[in-house]
């Protein structure tokens, strides 16, 4: 949208004429061409509106993929984690070092990579939380979803009007994962390293961003005096 503005005194257009900040009071100045007359630059209120609304849009929508996106890591991370549980066990059964055994090996890496890229994705998009909120965040989101698909399991069993004791079932269950819940929770040690970098190289582009919007500034203020 093209903004309107004309000169206070003589109504020479001044839209297309460039507004340097002015370095006292910081606000954008267009001089008239046509009788010198300098004239703050103004954003019309109907842009300045729209402008929020798409700054709250843009928060919104990168809330949710956070969001989303966290929620596709944490599956990923319950399924690795049972994976990787399963293939310990086969290496263990099989009288292997489980740490030497290949398909360990390979869905350890998957595992830890995955956690990695986690945190680095949370500590990017969420640089401004405490990181002693974010973690426990994490772990109650991983185990709640382990929760949910065990309880979803539990509904099913129940509406095929099967008599079950559910607490043994539940116990039952929590003996079968619990080595892979363990590796849940330790997953938040390859999260919060990622976690770390994410959140250095977001500091590290806000830095870079607000160095080039100085430069910029002082360019801009040198053009003025020359
Ligand atoms: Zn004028």
């Amino acid at each position: 949208m093209r903004i309107a503005h004309t000169c206070a005194r003589c109504g020479f257009d001044l839209s297309r004429i460039h507004a340097p900040v002015e370095p006292i009071y910081g606000l954008p100045v267009v001089v008239c061409p046509n009788c010198r007359e300098a004239v703050v630059r103004r954003r019309h209120p109907v842009q300045a509106r729209w402008r929020q609304a798409r700054a709250a849009t843009v928060s919104i929508v990168l809330l949710g993929a956070t969001v989303v996106v966290a929620a596709i890591f944490a599956g990923l991370l319950i399924g690795l984690s049972v994976g990787l549980r399963t293939v310990i066990g086969r290496a263990e059964s099989r009288g292997d070092v489980f740490w030497l055994d290949e398909e360990v090996i390979l869905i350890g890496g998957l595992w830890s990579g995955a956690a990695v890229l986690a945190g680095a994705w949370l500590g990017v998009m969420l640089p401004h939380w405490r990181w002693w909120a974010v973690l426990p965040l994490w772990v109650v989101a991983l185990w709640s979803a382990m929760v949910v698909s065990g309880a979803a399991e539990m509904m099913r069993i129940v509406a095929r009007g099967e008599s079950v004791d559910l607490v043994s079932l539940a116990w039952l269950r929590w003996l079968e994962q619990r080595g892979a819940m363990a590796l849940m929770g330790a997953s938040i040690v390859p999260m919060t390293a990622g976690y770390m970098v994410g959140r250095l190289g977001a500091w590290h582009a806000g830095r870079v961003r607000v160095r080039r919007k100085w430069r910029h500034r002082t360019a801009m203020r040198q053009r003025r005096h020359t």
